[in-house]
C-alpha cells in the first residue's frame, strides 16, 4: 500500500501536482476499510494460570514430588534455560502463532493485565461474565442452576444469519446450564452423543462411555475436542465454542504434572481446530480465533497453585477455602489471546486499563462487525487492543 502510493506520489508530482491529494489519498483510504470476520471460535481452558502460559514450569512445584509424581520426565519435556523458553514449549501454537499473527494480554511480567470483573473468581461466574459481557453478583456458585442472563451465543443464535450455526462443546456438564438450553435453543455437547453422525463420533462416544472417568462433573477433553472437531468439519458452524477443563480439576487434585501435560495438550487441539480452519475454503482467512479463561489461580503461598476464590467467596460458595483470610490471592487474574482477520498482529500487548473479561463478548461482536449495543449495552466495551483499527 505505502509503495503504491509511492510510486503513484511521484507519477502524480510530474503529472499534475494537483492532482497528488486526489490519486495518492483516496484509494488509500479505499482500502483501508475495517475488517470483518464471518466466523468466531472461543475457546476457554478452565483456570490455566498466566504464569504457566508466560513463565512455563513453576520449579518450586516440579521439584515437590507431592505435585510431581511424574519427576523428572516433566522437565525434560518442558523446563527451559529461560522462562520464555518454556513457555514455548510448553505452548508453542500460543507463542508461535497466535503470538506472531494475533495478539496476547495477560503477561503480568511484562506489564500487560487482564482479569475478571466479578467479585468471585471461579467458574459459573466466571463463564457467564464472558459469554454474556456483564459480571452478575446473583451467580454466586457453580450449582446447575439455570442461567436468567442471556449470553452471546444465544442471542446470535436468535439472529437470522446465526440461527442454527453456533455450536458448544464442553468438558462441565454445568454448561447447558450457563447457556440455558432450554431457553437458548443452543446446542451444548457434554456427554456421549445421543444421535453420533459418522463413524468417527460413534467411536467417541463408545469410548467416552467405556474410559473411565476421572472427575463426576467434567469429562476428559480428547472427547470434547474431537466431537468439536468432527462437527465444525461437518458442520461448518459460523461460531463454535470449545471450552475445555481439565487443566482446573487436575489442579484441583494437586497433580502439577497432569495440569502441565493438560495444557500442553490444549494447546495441540487448539492448534489442530485451527490447521483445519485455516485448510477450509468455509473457514479460511474469514474466522477469528479468541482464547481465554475463566479465574486465575493463587502463587503465593505455594499450595494456593491448586486453588481460586476471591475474599468474598469464602463466606459463601468457597467457604472451605476459608483459611486464606484474603482469599485465593491473584486468582482473580487471566490472559487472553486471540487472532485472525480484525486483529492487529501486536503480540504482547498492555492495555492502560486492565482489559476485562466483561468486555470479550463486546469484542466478539465487534470482530463480527455488530455493535455490542444491540445485544447488551450493558456489556463491557470491545477491547480495542484486539480490534484492527480501520
Ligand atoms: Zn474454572
Amino acid at each position: 500500500m505505502f509503495l503504491s502510493c509511492f510510486f503513484r506520489l511521484r507519477l502524480c508530482l510530474v503529472v499534475c501536482p494537483f492532482l497528488v491529494v486526489g490519486l495518492c489519498l483516496t484509494p488509500v483510504y479505499g482500502q483501508q476499510k475495517p475488517i470483518t470476520v464471518e466466523n468466531i471460535i472461543l475457546i476457554t481452558i478452565d483456570g490455566l494460570r498466566w504464569q504457566e502460559v508466560f513463565r512455563g514450569l513453576d520449579a518450586r512445584l516440579i521439584a515437590d514430588a507431592q505435585y510431581n509424581p511424574l519427576g523428572e520426565k516433566l522437565a525434560q519435556n518442558f523446563a527451559a534455560d529461560t522462562q520464555h523458553s518454556s513457555a514455548e514449549k510448553l505452548m508453542p501454537f500460543l507463542h508461535e502463532v497466535v503470538k506472531e499473527q494475533g495478539v496476547l494480554l495477560g503477561n503480568r511480567d511484562a506489564g500487560s493485565c487482564a482479569q475478571v470483573t466479578n467479585s468471585w473468581y471461579f467458574s459459573y461466574p466466571g463463564y457467564n461474565e464472558i459469554l454474556t459481557g456483564v459480571a452478575d453478583p446473583a451467580i454466586d456458585s457453580n450449582a446447575s442452576i439455570a442461567n436468567p442472563n442471556v449470553t452471546v451465543l444465544e442471542w446470535l443464535q436468535h439472529q437470522d444469519e446465526f440461527a442454527n450455526r453456533v455450536a458448544v462443546f464442553g468438558s462441565w456438564d454445568v454448561f447447558p446450564f450457563i447457556l440455558n438450553t432450554e431457553r437458548s435453543g443452543l446446542p451444548v455437547n457434554v456427554s456421549p452423543m445421543e444421535h453420533p453422525e459418522t463413524a468417527y463420533e460413534e467411536i467417541l462416544t463408545n469410548l467416552q462411555s467405556d474410559v473411565p472417568a476421572l472427575w463426576p462433573t467434567v469429562r476428559l477433553d480428547a472427547f470434547t475436542h474431537h466431537y468439536a472437531l468432527s462437527y465444525l468439519q461437518n458442520h461448518k458452524p459460523r461460531v463454535l465454542y470449545v471450552a475445555y477443563g481439565e487443566t482446573d480439576d487436575f489442579a484441583h487434585d494437586g497433580r502439577y504434572d497432569q495440569y502441565i501435560m493438560a495444557a500442553n495438550r490444549t494447546d495441540r487441539f487448539i492448534r489442530q481446530l485451527w490447521d483445519f480452519v485455516q485448510m477450509d475454503p468455509t473457514y479460511r482467512d474469514k474466522t477469528a480465533l479468541f482464547i481465554t479463561v475463566d479465574h486465575g489461580r493463587g502463587e503465593e503461598p505455594l499450595e494456593t497453585w491448586k486453588h481460586h476464590a476471591s475474599k468474598k467467596s469464602l463466606a459463601g460458595y468457597m467457604q472451605s477455602l476459608a483459611q486464606y483470610e484474603e482469599g485465593i490471592v491473584g486468582s482473580e487474574a487471566v490472559w487472553m489471546a486471540a487472532m485472525g482477520p480484525g486483529i492487529a498482529a501486536q503480540g504482547m500487548v498492555s492495555p492502560i486499563a486492565c482489559a476485562g473479561s466483561n468486555q470479550i463478548a463486546a469484542t466478539l461482536l465487534g470482530l463480527l462487525g455488530i455493535d455490542y449495543r444491540t445485544f447488551n449495552p450493558a456489556a463491557g466495551a470491545p477491547l480495542e487492543q484486539v480490534m484492527q483499527l480501520p
